[in-house]
């Protein structure tokens, strides 16, 4: 029998080129053959374009065409973030360089749930995420928490949802069994969804008619403890609570303060826009994601921690991974530092990223969307056949066809998906229902904007 070759050893190197050489091109034959940003003709026509690629999925005898054939189908079956006219979600398309570390991460393998398996990429994680927590907590104009007895950390997650349940859990463990989750209705799902999962008391959603979450609604929480989840960057909108005036009322009443920065923590990395997130560093936890404004493949989820000693609670012993003695004996512990086991270094790509852009690189990308943002904003606005619901605060703009009602607004959004010809989200604030552009594509050009506005207007039925 022929073995087939490993990724890594000696053989690595070149039995991996030809095979990166098949994966490029397919990945062009299946974007040309989507010729647009998603595949034409909805659910059904796009499984059955699979299952003929597919044809059998474990053959008796191999095809050693497979990677050719279900590369190219998943890429023209594929909703592609690169594409100017795919803006629906916090979906960005990934740098070519995060994506070239990602292979790396790949084909060496390691994984962190201890030192013998991945002794360099543990350094570099405790490296990296330090880095990522004072960005968090030290950064311009966020007091001295450089004299506190506490160090800011950060954990790496998949994304927002596992972020944003570790800080739930740290706040239970902190707090107590019956501490109280409030969040706006702003709020992202994961949030309440955490504290079922966690048995915390049913948490107190408070109304927020204009979006945002009002600090004097939280007068009228119960007594006891309290987690406030903030958001900085809302999943449908864009906006960011008045973290400055939530932090002071935490601070006034001993609650514990999370800020879902989840989207808007990009904005660290902009000197024009980091001033929006006033306040992130009085919160205890702060969930980041840069598989959004942060251009990565998907996963690069983020939890910083404004003390470290509150990460004790995630602290276990399994003799296979972190024995007493092997820690004694100057091996580092990794296991408290995710709930995971086996676990894979995400943290390369982000390492490779920062420095390969530099806060400038990654500053300029987060000041592009935005500005494309708010020149979409415009061209919204000056549009007679157009309603914008506000002036976007980071990439996100809201907008409609004007005196269409909500279902025609849906109706729009499902024809551009079913024809393949644009990707726009759907939000609903102030009672009605908008499309939403989220613009995370640096690449996109002003005439792009254009062009899909047009499509949108020839779209709806006059
Ligand atoms: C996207 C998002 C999340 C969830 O993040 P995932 O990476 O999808 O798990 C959480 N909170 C907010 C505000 C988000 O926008």
């Amino acid at each position: 029998m022929n073995t087939p070759p490993l990724a890594s050893g000696p053989e690595g190197r070149d039995a991996l080129r030809p095979l990166l050489d098949t994966v490029v091109d397919a990945l062009r034959e299946g974007a040309q053959a989507r010729g647009g940003p998603l595949s034409a003709g909805g659910p059904h026509a796009v499984a059955a374009r699979v299952r003929d690629a597919v044809g059998t999925v474990l053959p008796d005898e191999g095809d050693p065409e497979a990677l050719r054939r279900l590369v190219s189908a998943v890429a023209e079956g594929a909703a592609d973030p690169a594409d100017p006219f795919c803006a629906a979600h916090l979906h960005c398309p990934p740098l070519a360089v995060a994506a070239a570390a990602d292979l790396a991460v790949s084909v060496l393998n390691p994984s962190l749930d201890s030192w013998d398996q991945a002794p360099a990429a543990s350094e570099l994680e405790a490296l990296v995420t330090r880095q990522l927590a004072s960005e968090v907590y030290l950064f311009r104009g966020a007091g001295n928490c450089a004299t506190s007895p506490h160090r800011p950390e950060a954990l790496v997650t998949t994304g927002g949802t596992e972020s944003n349940q570790l800080a739930l859990l740290l706040a239970r463990e902190t707090l107590g069994p019956d501490v109280r989750l409030v969040c706006g209705e702003n709020a992202h799902h994961s949030l309440p969804r955490s504290a079922w999962l966690l048995g915390l008391p049913e948490p107190l959603i408070v109304r927020t008619p204009h979006g945002t979450l009002d600090p004097a609604a939280l007068d009228t929480t119960p007594r006891g403890p309290l987690l406030i989840a903030a958001t900085a960057g809302t999943t449908d909108a864009g906006l960011i609570d008045p973290l400055p005036e939530i932090a002071d009322w935490c601070a006034q009443r001993g609650a514990r303060l999370h800020i879902d920065a989840a989207y808007g923590g990009g904005l660290l990395f902009s000197d024009q826009h980091r001033g929006k997130l006033e306040g992130l560093a009085a919160a205890d936890t702060v969930t980041l994601d840069l598989h959004k404004l942060g251009w990565q493949p998907v996963a690069a989820g983020i939890l910083a921690v404004r003390d470290n000693n509150d990460l004790a609670a995630l602290t276990q012993r399994a003799d296979y991974l972190n024995a007493d003695d092997d820690t004694e004996a100057g091996l580092p512990d990794l296991l408290g530092r995710s709930l995971r086991t086996t676990r894979r270094p995400d943290i390369l790509k982000i390492a490779v990223t920062l420095k390969t852009l530099g806060r400038t690189g990654l500053g300029a990308l987060v000041d592009q969307v935005c500005d494309l943002a708010r020149q979409f904003a415009e061209l919204v606005e000056d549009h007679p056949r157009f309603e914008l619901h506000a002036p976007p605060t980071i990439s996100t703009v809201l907008f409609r066809p004007a005196n269409a009602t909500d279902d025609a607004v849906a109706a729009v959004r499902r024809m551009l998906l079913t024809d393949g010809r644009a990707v726009l989200g759907r939000a609903r604030a102030a009672n009605r229902l908008w499309l939403k552009a989220t613009l995370l594509n640096p690449t996109t050009r002003p005439a792009d904007l254009a062009g899909l506005l047009h499509l949108v207007e020839g779209t709806t039925p006059r």
